[in-house]
């Protein structure tokens, strides 16, 4: 799939056709990026001095109704011993599971978004791809926002096609209810 052009923040059409496309409400658009943009304040990163945020939209639990989806956040965690560094959408990713947000609880994810100080913006590395694949349908859609207020939204099985998951290791789909 070619790579789809930034969209500026401004257009309310190119946000209501990733809404419509997602299943998500413009309101969710908006509370994504900026919460993925106040994250990326979090950052840890004296080294590459690149921040990253991120913020992933759990499904509302059981009773809570539509509004009740929870946002939880990451920033990337770098480290003197470099490989050592965790990304942002693994940080957000770990600590939803730990408080019990993936479907094994009835609960799974609607979205991630990512927010970086790059010119364009920046999708999640290879790693970080395979680790959102463990526990988000391929369906699901990451937005990305840059420094200049521009976006792109592309869903995980664009991001990773012919994805090695779960299912090929006999494992029930942790993404899937
Ligand atoms: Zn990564």
């Amino acid at each position: 799939m070619p790579t789809p052009s930034p969209s500026p923040i401004t257009s309310s059409e190119a946000i209501d056709a990733v809404c419509t496309a997602h299943g998500l409400s413009v309101a969710e658009f908006h509370a994504l990026r900026a919460r993925a943009t106040e994250a990326k304040t979090r950052a840890y990163c004296p080294y590459s001095n690149f921040r990253v945020g991120a913020a992933l939209l759990a499904r509302a639990g059981e009773g809570e109704g539509e509004s009740g989806g929870r946002y939880v956040l990451g920033a990337n965690v770098e480290n003197a011993s470099y490989p050592v560094t965790t990304c942002a959408e693994r940080v957000a990713l770990g600590t939803a599971v730990v408080e019990g947000l993936h479907s094994g609880n009835g609960r799974g994810f609607r979205a991630i978004a990512v927010s970086t100080d790059a010119e364009g913006p920046a999708s999640p590395c290879g790693m970080c791809r395979q680790f959102i694949r463990e526990f988000c349908e391929l369906s699901m859609p990451i937005l990305m926002f840059d420094k200049n207020d521009t976006f792109i939204v592309m869903t995980l099985g664009e991001l990773l096609p012919l994805s090695f998951g779960p299912d090929n290791m006999g494992v029930k789909d942790p993404a899937k209810p």
